[in-house]
């Protein structure tokens, strides 16, 4: 669920950021995702608006789940779906016909809403297996690694915010 956690924060979504990590039968991770617009589409040229008609995100996203399953290079078959969100009712026509048996999810803050319904009914009916996590477990990771390179590896470093922003990198040195 770390892994699926972690995928999410890719998100370019401003308000819904979903992470979703496929697991095969001996724990090892076959794929990850998380909600993203389709491959070649600008992030900064779609709309991310829960607005109506042709200015609804809702119309381009791809979830987390869907860019999992289409990811995976192996046969899901068995294998289980580690997602952030309980999956809404397309993903779990994807995940049903995948093959995968089992869904491990963290939140279900949409299980009163017509598409959450669909999907448990359509889950219920497939036999797949589903569970929530129930977790207390706050993991912090830390990748500051700046005070141990040099001002020359910074500037040189791919890091727009370090590179672009002298004031930033000044602050390091002091
Ligand atoms: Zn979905």
């Amino acid at each position: 669920m770390s892994v699926a956690y972690i995928s999410s924060l890719r998100s370019k979504d401003p308000r819904t950021q979903v992470g979703a990590c496929i697991v095969d039968k001996n724990h090892r991770i076959i794929s990850t995702g998380y909600n993203g617009m389709p491959n070649g589409c600008n992030d900064s040229e779609m709309p991310w608006e829960s607005k109506q008609g042709l200015e609804s995100k809702y119309l381009y996203v791809v979830h987390s789940e869907q860019n999992a399953i289409l990811h995976a290079k192996s046969d899901l078959t068995g294998c289980t779906l580690y997602a952030t969100l309980f999956p809404c009712n397309e993903c779990s026509k994807s995940i049903i016909q995948s093959g995968i048996s089992e869904i491990v999810y963290l939140s279900d803050k949409y299980k009163d809403m017509e598409q959450t319904i669909a999907s448990r009914f359509i889950l219920n009916m497939a036999g797949i297996k589903y569970r929530q996590l129930i977790s207390d477990t706050k993991i912090e990771i830390n990748l500051n690694n700046t005070r141990e390179l040099s001002k020359q590896q910074i500037l040189e470093s791919s890091s727009r915010l370090l590179y672009d922003d002298d004031k930033y990198l000044e602050l390091f040195y002091k």
